[in-house]
């Protein structure tokens, strides 16, 4: 059986991807989710659609994913945009969580089982019990302005994740840190005491009127629904340190070793050589760019087309070399469609389309995966292109066409489905339905012609007949 590997940020190491024992073939994944101050921008995209296809793969290889995502709903950022629109903390991030839901089925991204948000009742309280036992482990100490800090000094695998050297953050920081009243400057706040500023964000605890630390929020929320230890934890490259290097402290001091087994990252979205960020200014959010006249579906490609370690720069002519390649794939498909014909029967032809799962099972690598795609796209264009010998027989047309819908639970590529199918073309299919029930294939091909002629596509799927607009 395949084996998945991909690269734990932990270890700087390939590693096979196993479940614990006694978890069959489940595996949890760990999602850092947005801050929802703002829309996301496709730098954050970046990093969900990377979760996705590890989602999609590891799903495709047989593991069942358990897989949550946060949303951070209270922070600095936050509260400050809630306090200058002059709106409670709630109705601020409502729209910013609704839009990111309409963003997720726009870009094709799986459902994760849970979306936990930080100021969900059950979550502050389980912050709070985390914090109680750090405080009585002596990992967490209250400040003179009431605030309660993880003592990293009390843990010693404190660096491990992002290799820091903690001499040198000392005197990196020691500027920004005299504002603190900390015992060592990176010693970092899991519980920030009330501050006028806070307005009515705030919640009681031992400690006193407060608000939790955003690394304190990842911790709870990911251990409570999914356990002290976690298979797989994700985010960008910039949540290596200090924020998941945080996680790892506070939750290896209050549960289980290793709170992760697997620690991935992805690279930055850049623009112009700087990293894709609302604080640069340089950031399109999804938004943007479906105003621009892009498709989910074409950004999607574009974020999803270079593998997730690697440099992506962000250009609109990337976005047209996306359209470029998925308007081959569509050409393909339809012919592929036509091809096939009514054939049921499949055979799997003699080109290397497995390569494609097998590349995956190579920390993702998706430049090779989809170099089998397009290279079994051009040797089986130029089967059709034949008449003689060599041709592509319809039974071989069906075993492409089943191969591409299992690519395509990895890639979530197909057209674009369209809602607004116009009445005409509903009947047509319908009649068409019943012809090929009736095994009046001739019919059913003309009927396929007259969608055609009204600018549509019908395709035979599993699950029936799929119509999208050509
Ligand atoms: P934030 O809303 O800033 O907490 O970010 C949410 C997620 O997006 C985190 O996993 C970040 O690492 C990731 N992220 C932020 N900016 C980028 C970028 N330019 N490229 C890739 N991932 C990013
Ligand atoms: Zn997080």
């Amino acid at each position: 059986m395949a084996t998945v590997q991909i690269l734990n940020t932990l270890s700087r190491e390939l590693e096979s991807l196993e479940p614990r024992e006694g978890q069959g073939k489940t595996l949890s994944l760990y999602t850092c989710g947005p801050t929802v101050y703002a829309y996301a921008h496709i730098g954050n995209f970046r990093a969900y659609v990377f979760e996705d296809l590890l989602q999609r793969h590891l799903q495709e290889r047989g593991f069942t994913v358990r897989r949550v995502m946060n949303l951070t709903d209270v922070d600095d950022k936050t509260i400050r945009g809630a306090h200058d629109a002059g709106v409670a903390l709630a109705d601020y991030t409502r729209p910013f969580k609704e839009a990111f839901f309409q963003d997720l089925k726009t870009l094709r991204l799986l459902t994760a089982e849970a979306y936990p948000a930080a100021t969900d009742p059950e979550q502050i309280a389980l912050m709070i019990a985390m914090i109680g036992t750090l405080m009585e482990r002596g990992h967490a100490y209250q400040a003179e302005d009431g605030s309660i800090y993880f003592r990293i000094a009390s843990f010693p695998g404190y660096g491990k994740l992002g290799r820091v050297d903690l001499a040198n953050q000392r005197s990196s920081q020691r500027v920004a840190s005299d504002e603190y009243d900390k015992e060592a400057v990176a010693d970092f706040a899991l519980w920030k005491a009330w501050v006028p500023e806070d307005g009515a964000v705030g919640w009681e605890s031992p400690w006193g009127k407060g608000r939790p630390g955003w690394h304190i929020e990842c911790s709870a929320m990911a251990t409570g629904l999914l356990g002290e230890t976690i298979d797989i934890h994700c985010g960008g490259v910039d949540n290596i340190f200090p924020h998941h290097e945080a996680e790892i402290a506070q939750c290896e001091c209050v549960g289980a070793k290793p709170f992760v087994r697997y620690w991935m990252h992805c690279a930055h979205l850049m623009v112009e050589g700087s990293k894709m960020a609302k604080s640069a200014g340089n950031f399109f959010t999804l938004r943007d760019l479906l105003d621009k006249g892009w498709t989910g579906r074409e950004i999607r490609y574009a974020l999803i087309s270079v593998h997730y370690r690697g440099a992506l720069n962000f250009t609109m002519d990337g976005l047209a070399a996306a359209r470029a390649a998925l308007g081959r794939l569509d050409a393909w498909w339809e012919r592929l469609t036509e091809t096939a014909g009514s054939e049921m029967e499949e055979e799997t032809p003699d080109l290397t389309t497995e390569g494609f799962f097998a590349a995956l099972d190579d920390d993702l690598n998706i430049s090779s995966a989809l170099a089998v795609l397009f290279e079994t796209l051009r040797e089986s264009n130029r089967k059709m292109d034949q008449t003689d010998e060599g041709t592509l027989t319809p039974a071989q047309a069906r075993g492409l066409l089943n191969w591409l819908a299992r690519v395509d639970g990895v890639l979530a590529l197909e057209p674009e489905a369209t809602a607004t199918i116009p009445p005409e073309v509903e009947e047509l299919a319908t009649a068409r339905a019943a012809a090929r029930a009736a095994k009046e294939w001739k019919k059913s091909d003309e009927i396929r012609d007259q969608i055609a002629a009204l600018g549509w596509i019908v395709k035979d799927t599993k699950d029936g007949q799929k119509i999208t607009k050509s």
